[in-house]
């Protein structure tokens, strides 16, 4: 492989700078848009963006490579997925089409509790290779660096299960992962009737055997009316946080119920979905250092018509992410482009904002502090190219995959 590239005649490129920080407020708007510039990469790194001449003169002996006219950018950061499961659930989409809402599938023993029976029945082994294809079509929509959750073993053994299946997934050099513990994703069938003794085993013996498995960064989870209590989740934060794992929440997605305030308590590194968010709990946000992460194609899917308030979150000052919520429920995509579609198109959103929101926001709420997410110098030479001459035009033709070609670390990995 060339140790120093150069690639040379991008029409756009945009370097999403400002380090490891989130981008709150006016911030969310600078992407650092480059005309006709190159992109010079060293050893896996990014080592210079700059003007085509600049950068040629500096350079000679790079290896060049011409791309003719497309947008580059940082590789696209999903910080919220499930990308970890057995089947899809056709049965239940087509429950759904027919108007029998989502909570009420999850009563008739649906929803989450479906994947959790079908994962259960399914090998490591198995579940890589499924794993493994999902993950290269993420890649191949331009997604470099992704959070992947456990929450369909529900039991220690499954559990343990999924985050090594997440794990060995992780060796694949052309994406990286972050692990997130979910045992707190739903009540498992075993226990519907005795909710309190699971969150007993979540606490006395889940996390401190994740936590000594070294097999997860963060601890999530689903934070709802009729799912987790705000008591129920504080007991598994604390918990996670005493086991030196990073809170991120499930936080009111179709009710407020205090999520987004306990998430900023908790100083969580996430607060995600927000589609019922409280004034409180956008302020809460807003003066914290957690992000928020919005999931506007699980609402597109379960066919809501509300959304979260980005405009307000981002106005507020608040951090802003988008993230795809991969998995086969209530989000079965892997196109973060159509996410950042409905984000301009129902939440308000410029393209501007949209794109820092699937780069840096969505490493800043993967606490990444390598530069993931920006192409500045020193960063991971993670870059994107969209076949298009505008960047506006990834968002604004919805749909499709604009993505045709991807350098992992500085190798052309699609
Ligand atoms: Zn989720």
């Amino acid at each position: 492989m060339p140790e120093h590239t150069l690639i040379l005649e991008a029409s756009q490129i945009l370097t999403c700078p400002g380090g490891s920080a989130p981008r709150r407020g006016k911030a969310m708007s600078d992407v650092g848009l480059l005309e006709d510039g190159a992109v010079a990469i060293r050893n896996g790194k990014v080592e210079a963006v700059g003007s085509q001449e600049g950068l040629r003169d500096r350079f000679p002996e790079a290896e060049r490579i011409d791309l003719g006219g497309h947008v580059l950018t940082p590789g696209l950061v999903d910080s919220h997925t499930h990308a970890v499961f057995g089947r899809y659930r056709l049965d239940e989409y087509e429950l759904r089409s027919a108007g029998v809402p989502y909570m009420e599938i999850a009563r008739r023993g649906g929803g989450i509790n479906a994947s959790v029976r079908d994962l259960r029945e399914h090998s490591e082994s198995e579940l890589v290779e499924l794993g493994h294809a999902r993950l290269r079509r993420m890649l191949e929509h331009g997604t470099t660096t992704a959070e992947v959750k456990s929450g369909y073993g529900l039991n220690p053994e499954d559990e343990l299960k999924m985050l090594r299946v997440i794990q060995e997934l992780a060796k694949e050099e052309w994406i990286d992962l972050v692990p997130t513990f979910l045992g707190a994703h739903a009540f498992p069938p075993e226990y519907r009737e005795r909710r309190e003794e699971y969150v007993d085993l979540v606490v006395r013996e889940m996390i401190p055997a994740v936590a000594e498995s070294g097999l997860a960064v963060f601890c999530d989870v689903f934070m709802e009316p009729g799912v987790y209590t705000p008591e129920q989740t504080r007991r598994v934060l604390e918990a996670a946080v005493q086991h030196g794992l990073v809170p991120r929440l499930h936080a009111d997605e179709f009710e407020s119920s205090g999520g987004a305030e306990l998430a900023a308590e908790f100083e969580a590194a996430s607060a995600d979905h927000l589609g019922a968010i409280s004034e409180a709990g956008i302020a809460a946000l807003a003066s914290s250092g957690t992000v928020a992460t919005l999931l506007p194609g699980t609402l597109l899917f379960l066919g809501k018509t509300y959304y979260p308030p980005a405009r307000r979150l981002i106005d507020a000052g608040a951090a802003v992410a988008l993230a795809t919520d991969f998995n086969p429920g209530s989000s079965p995509t892997v196109n973060l482009q159509v996410v950042m579609s409905l984000a301009c198109s129902q939440l308000g959103m410029s393209p501007a904002e949209a794109f820092v929101a699937a780069t840096a926001n969505g490493a800043a709420g993967l606490r990444l502090a390598d530069g993931r997410g920006t192409l500045e110098p020193g960063a991971p030479a993670d870059v994107a190219a969209f076949d298009v001459p505008d960047y506006r035009l990834v968002p604004y033709l919805y749909g499709s995959n604009h993505c045709a070609a991807v350098w992992k670390r500085g190798v052309r990995a699609h």
